[in-house]
């Protein structure tokens, strides 16, 4: 019997008919919903990189010298086509070179033989640059009439590559180098889940986003610090090419509002060429400790307000703060240090403590796992991974238990580091220089700001 009669009987035996026809239907409208969605995600175009067709090479070819016969003849019929780009104008084809292809390969597929290989890699020393092609590059080929290049293109990236140009009965080969466009965006959002969710709202690049939680990472703790209402309003760069998108630049300025505290960041150059980020006040926002323990990022998708564990500490209970956390996630150095434990401890679990100038330590228990390069004696830096959550010693969930010491005194750090010595400042002798980068940024970003308060029918956050 057909597996479908099966299902049939056996639908109608357990099902009545109306309930199977809505069933049915609720099916289809699902099938439709998922199909528009589907459609809906792939819509910012912001996203989209461009890549010419590729063609997979399923096993290397191997060189045959000299007889295009043969070439031709070894082309395996599986091969697709290569995707002829305006038919009827210059006849372009691409392929993206993938590991384990080779050059005659690829040209055979593109209906030239290993003559033609030979007679552009021979036509001067810029060709054996042709040798040096890995995987990713994209070679384009312009073949006006069969077995005749006219054109190569091999790019490294959008921006980089060589063109190779039949005159005169040799290739000549010309770099080529583009500059991306630089756009500027402004964008304002409002946490009403988690900042993750926030910048996929306002279709903020998520490197954007990790980015500006690192800007204010000495600041913030973006795990336990965000509220509902928090707001942010970020100016940073796009790079496009030939009006495609094709990667983020930097963060130009941002501003963050936490529990109606405003923090501002503001890029700096300074005259050596170093960037960073500080107040408006030349103060930088790279402190000595990270507020939160946590890469926040690598949790982000599973990560909310409000699914978000109260702050279990209260110092005197157990001196330590808690961050509920999967299993596995990432946890960083809050702070440059060598590592003075890296093994298990009684109730802590597996357990790292860190020490670091100044008299502090810092403490990370129940870990799942340590990660590499966290051993005893080792020296770590501010954000590097140290190892991963998990609920090893007396924990009942996976979380990471962190604690704060100074002098060998458990400290609150969500309240010791407002009381630390300020972080280094710009010199005074270069804050001219820096008022001078940093307040006509600030002017357009306060100005862009209020157009998108007004737009939002609210006042500004001044
Ligand atoms: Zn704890």
């Amino acid at each position: 019997m057909h597996l479908v009669d099966l299902t049939r009987q056996f639908l109608s035996k357990y099902y009545p008919r109306q309930h199977l026809v809505s069933a049915c239907l609720l099916f289809a409208v699902f099938i439709v919903l998922l199909l528009i969605s589907n459609h809906e995600s792939a819509e910012p175009e912001q996203t989209q990189i461009n890549i010419p067709v590729t063609i997979r090479v399923e096993q290397p070819i191997p060189a045959e010298p000299t007889d295009r016969e043969i070439v031709s003849s070894t082309e395996p019929e599986f091969l697709p086509d290569p995707v002829i780009e305006n038919p009827g104008a210059a006849t372009w084809k691409h392929v993206e070179v993938k590991s384990g292809d080779n050059l005659s390969a690829i040209f055979a597929q593109v209906g030239l033989s290993d003559r033609e290989l030979f007679h552009v890699l021979n036509s001067n020393d810029e060709a054996k640059i042709l040798n040096r092609v890995f995987p990713g590059y994209q070679l384009s080929f312009s073949i006006p009439k069969p077995g005749q290049l006219e054109q190569l293109k091999v790019l490294k990236s959008p921006l980089e590559g060589f063109l190779f140009t039949l005159i005169d009965g040799f290739y000549d080969v010309e770099k080529i180098s583009r500059a991306p466009e630089i756009r500027q965006v402004f964008k304002h959002g409002s946490i009403t889940d988690s900042l993750f969710m926030a910048g996929l709202k306002e279709n903020i690049p998520d490197l954007t986003i990790m980015e500006m939680a690192n800007i204010f990472g000495g600041v913030i703790d973006f795990i336990l610090d965000p509220r509902l209402g928090d707001d942010f309003s970020i100016l940073f760069e796009e790079k496009y090419l030939d009006d495609e998108f094709i990667g983020t630049g930097e963060i130009l300025a941002a501003q963050f509002t936490n529990q109606g505290k405003q923090f501002v960041a503001v890029q700096y150059e300074n005259a050596l060429g170093e960037i960073g980020y500080y107040n408006p006040l030349g103060e930088s926002m790279r402190k000595a400790f990270l507020r939160a323990p946590i890469d926040v990022f690598r949790i982000s998708s599973n990560f909310s307000l409000a699914r978000r564990h109260p702050i279990l500490n209260t110092i005197r209970a157990h001196k330590g703060t808690d961050y509920a956390a999967p299993k596995g996630t990432p946890i960083r150095a809050t702070s440059d240090g060598t590592v003075t434990w890296a093994g298990r401890n009684g109730s802590f679990g597996k357990l790292i403590v860190i020490k670091h100038r100044g008299a502090f330590e810092t403490k990370y228990a129940h870990l799942s796992d340590y990660a590499n390069g966290a051993k005893k004696g080792r020296r770590v830096r501010q954000g590097d991974i140290i190892g991963y959550v998990g609920s090893t010693g007396s924990a009942t969930g996976p979380h990471l238990h962190y604690e704060f010491l100074m002098n060998g005194v458990h400290k609150n750090p969500r309240t010791i580091l407002d009381k630390l010595p300020k972080a280094e400042s710009i010199p005074a002798d270069e804050l001219n220089r820096f008022r001078h980068q940093s307040e006509p940024l600030l002017v357009q970003f306060k100005a862009l700001e209020k157009t998108k308060m007004l737009a939002l029918g609210q006042h500004g956050a001044e």
